[in-house]
């Protein structure tokens, strides 16, 4: 008998604030009923969770957790909710399909905005948009490429050289840049366990009680621990850790990435850099290059490595071989800056699809999903989870054919031939990306 994996990261997350401990909530003791159960509180889940339950007031919905909303990749990532598609693609099909996906990611944006202004989240947004830049001139086509996209889907940018850059982000590594406004920063952190504490009444969440087994069926049976839940229906929102509980999901591949954070700049190191507001930067090559921040609080935020984690387990040897890789890769980025030390370090799960497309929808009857989230998945998560409810509830919302527009994932193969499939592609994607760090 297979039972489901779940995320284990031997870190902590560096987001998470001492003087806010998030809500605890209980873990679920004994059999119970519903007529929803959600697996996983991160942006999926708790998405969904608040549209179903906004929409049918009269519906009992369970959230369940393995662990907690602080705990997920939803408050572990690099805290960009982004408005734009990365990849375009020149043909007419691929345009179409991006800007759906950018219909649904300012979907998303403006649901996040909505439900953080109405409960009063603190999740330090700041609508800043966002560097996206290079290092090797080598690079300069896919920079080109990534222009030729904006202007096609009619977006405001500007192009940014090595000067230009050092003024903004106090580094003179990039080359050239490309400044786009269409992207938020935030706390992750502060979100989602804002999100996930200010859902209707008629949401329970039980926390630190993983799903080992779904036993499909008119009324399904969610097997936990202490208690079975038994249920009309079960949406996974568990990222791509799905397999064991719906078998038909060989779509996604579970992958793990780490972020890192500094001590906050002392008065005197801020003297070396000349003088800056927040910001953030992704590289042109997300496998290899490194995502940057720098805080509000006068921090950095180094986020690099990806490695396959089919079973969402990072171990600490892990965790301290990507705070070694940080520190040189900050130390490189900032020379003047060389006694700034890495305070923390943290990983997170993230699902991808061969083919980019999400998974989602209904899997079999009764079991729905919103999955593939390909590395980038505030907006997008928030979205699918959103849609999906709409979607099982029959509610009519023309951003569903937007998101029927991505198209299905594609199939993977089992391991080991998937863990050899992975290993080539990321050696390809860092051999390609291999001067941009
Ligand atoms: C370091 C890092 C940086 C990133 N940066 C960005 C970024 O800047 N912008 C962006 O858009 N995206 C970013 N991402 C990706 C983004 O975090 C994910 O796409 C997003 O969080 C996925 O949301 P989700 O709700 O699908 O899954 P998750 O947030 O992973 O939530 C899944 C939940 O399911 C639970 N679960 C799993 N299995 C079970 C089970 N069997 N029983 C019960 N519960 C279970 C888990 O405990 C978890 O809480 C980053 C990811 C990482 C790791």
């Amino acid at each position: 008998m297979k039972y489901a994996s779940v995320p284990l990261n031997q870190n902590q997350n560096g987001w998470l604030k001492d003087d806010r401990l998030p809500t605890a909530y209980p873990v679920l003791i004994g059999d119970t009923e519903a007529d929803w159960v959600v697996v996983g509180s991160g942006f999926a889940g708790i998405s969904f969770a608040r549209r179903l339950a906004t929409h049918a007031p009269h519906l009992k919905i369970i959230v369940v957790d393995a662990a907690c909303a602080a705990e997920s990749s939803s408050a572990r990532n690099s805290g960009f909710i982004i408005g734009l598609p990365h990849n375009i693609g020149s043909s007419t099909a691929e345009l179409k399909k991006a800007q759906s996906y950018r219909d649904l990611l300012q979907a998303g944006i403006a649901q996040l905005a909505t439900v953080i202004e109405q409960q009063g989240i603190d999740c330090e947004w700041e609508n800043v948009g966002k560097y996206h830049c290079q290092v090797d001139t080598r690079s300069e086509r896919v920079l080109k490429e990534y222009t030729d996209n904006l202007d096609v889907m009619n977006e405001p940018y500007h192009v940014l050289d090595q000067d230009a850059l050092y003024q903004k982000l106090g580094s003179r590594f990039y080359h050239k840049g490309i400044y786009t406004p269409s992207a938020i920063l935030v706390n992750p952190a502060s979100l989602i366990t804002g999100l996930a504490e200010h859902l209707p009444n008629n949401v329970s969440v039980y926390n630190h009680t993983p799903v080992m087994q779904i036993r499909p069926g008119k009324v399904a049976q969610v097997i936990t621990p202490y208690g079975t839940i038994k249920t009309a229906k079960v949406m996974l929102a568990t990222n791509a850790l799905s397999r064991e509980l719906a078998p038909v999901t060989s779509q996604q591949a579970a992958m793990a990435t780490f972020a890192s954070i500094t001590a906050p700049l002392s008065a005197e190191q801020r003297q070396k850099l000349p003088e800056m507001s927040s910001w953030g930067l992704t590289p042109v090559n997300a496998i290899a290059g490194a995502t940057l921040r720098y805080t509000q609080d006068h921090r950095f935020l180094i986020r690099q490595h990806v490695t396959p984690a089919l079973n969402g387990r990072i171990t600490a040897a892990q965790t301290y071989h990507a705070t070694r890789l940080h520190q040189r890769i900050f130390n490189k980025i900032y020379p003047q800056l060389k006694d700034v030390p890495i305070t923390r370090t943290w990983s997170g799960t993230i699902s991808v699809t061969r083919n980019g497309a999400p998974v989602w929808g209904e899997l079999k009857p009764g079991i729905y999903t919103a999955g593939g989230c390909n590395g980038a998945g505030v907006s997008k998560q928030t979205i699918a989870g959103t849609l999906l409810a709409d979607y099982a509830l029959g509610h009519d919302n023309p951003l569903i054919g937007a998101m029927l527009e991505l198209g299905k994932a594609n199939y993977l193969p089992p391991s080991p031939v998937l863990d050899v499939a992975i290993a080539l592609s990321l050696m390809k994607e860092r051999y390609l990306g291999r001067k941009e760090i």
